[in-house]
């Protein structure tokens, strides 16, 4: 078969801003890592590079971990390697749903043999830890598994309640922190978390491919404990864990680029400092909403359960879900996530994450927003969101 590769450009997807559900915006400084040259995965700069990756990545996770690493996929690949290491056949698993990403937890669950115990909270809305301890009462449970922000309606859950709840059965807790991670209070070893997994594109700002993941003690017991090997070769963590540790055993090739970028991710997030980017995150999202609701449009999440980076605006009458999303990209270089399953064509999702969440892009978001709405004959309030926006920044 003959192809012709003067067919094929060079890529060049040209600007955008990325305010969906991640990937977000990437800083020039983490591409440009990416770009240095790619070396052994053994060679002594490499080993320096694992290890200081791993330093950071304790400072963002707020842990001693030894086992903190960058699992080589994307966030999904976190969660699973957390369910298959430390989840057996027959064990009890109580998986707490409210969207798209405690679903996903009970599918793994379901694929690997454990018994899973489900408990629903209604999408939008934060799982109450009520409802944990009351299954805990009637159920003996091995592991309790939450998602801390549910990137696929916006709600935040509360990890601390839970994290206590999960304790006093004597069950380990295992937390999705994918878009949490980087852009909220995250800490794992104050908050008992036994194990957590994340992801790169979200508010960690550097591009999908790895997935941040991090075992304490009574986890890597637990491993250690197993009487069933684990099911994945490439996802096994006691092996991965020896590659990782001074050992070095091999046991794949590292991500050598990815790594890279990870890393200048994570020092321009120490550089900025854990709490002076939490309240970056809160400040815009309160002036995003509160430019959202001067126009006339409200969020789908009640105001205490929000995430901050990532909002979900509920999709007025008479304004055409795709066709505003296809203008925003189009006319404003602007990309934002629609609903995903009932909440399609319900809320749009507009991602404040890393280094997307900053004043420019939410005016650039609400003048945007409202010149498409105007332009479809959705009644808006002309004018006011911006006004509303900019009060928020001027009272800080
Ligand atoms: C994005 C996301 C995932 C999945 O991550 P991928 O990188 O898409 O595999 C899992 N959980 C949550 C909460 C997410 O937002």
């Amino acid at each position: 078969m003959k192809i012709n590769p003067a067919n094929f450009g060079d890529i060049d997807p040209g600007n955008r801003i990325l305010m969906g559900p991640g990937p977000s915006d990437v800083p020039p400084r983490v591409l440009q890592a990416m770009s240095a040259p790619c070396i052994g995965h053994l060679d002594p700069y490499f080993l320096q590079v694992m290890d200081e990756t791993q330093q950071l990545l304790r400072f963002l996770f707020q842990t001693k971990n030894p086992l903190t690493i960058p699992v080589s996929g994307t966030g999904s690949s976190g969660m699973e390697t957390c369910l298959v290491n430390l989840v057996e056949p027959g064990d009890t698993v109580l998986v707490c749903v409210n969207g798209v990403f405690g679903t996903r937890i009970c599918d793994i669950v379901q694929r690997i043999g454990g018994d899973l115990i489900r408990i629903d909270a209604p999408w939008g809305r934060a799982i109450d830890p009520e409802d944990v301890r009351r299954a805990i009462q009637v159920n003996r449970v091995d592991i309790v598994a939450v998602v801390h922000a549910e990137t696929s309606t916006g709600a935040c859950s509360p990890i601390k309640d839970i994290s206590k709840t999960a304790h006093e059965a004597g069950a380990l807790f295992l937390v999705d922190m994918v878009t949490s991670l980087g852009g909220m209070e995250v800490a794992l070893d104050e908050m008992g978390i036994d194990a957590a997994f994340s992801g790169t594109q979200k508010c960690i700002s550097c591009p999908p491919g790895l997935s941040p993941v991090s075992f304490n003690p009574k986890a890597m017991e637990k491993l250690q404990n197993r009487k069933t090997p684990v099911i994945s070769w490439y996802l096994d963590m006691s092996m991965v864990a020896s590659y990782w540790s001074p050992e070095r055993k091999y046991h794949h090739t590292a991500p050598i680029n990815m790594i890279y970028g990870l890393r200048e991710a994570l020092r321009i997030i120490a550089e900025e400092g854990l709490e002076q980017r939490w309240e970056r995150h809160r400040v815009n999202h309160r002036a995003l909403v509160a430019g959202i609701e001067a126009m006339g449009l409200s969020m789908f999440v009640p105001e205490e359960e929000r995430l901050p980076m990532l909002n979900t605006v509920l999709i007025p009458d008479g304004a055409d879900d795709l066709s505003v999303r296809k203008a925003l990209l189009s006319q404003f270089g602007l990309e934002i996530g629609g609903g995903l399953g009932d909440l399609a064509g319900k809320v749009w999702r507009v991602g404040l994450m890393g280094h997307a969440a900053r004043p420019k892009n939410v005016f650039l978001f609400l003048s945007a927003l409202e010149t498409i709405l105007k332009a479809q004959g959705v009644k808006v309030n002309k004018g006011a969101a911006l006004d509303a926006a900019s009060s928020v920044y001027d009272s800080l």
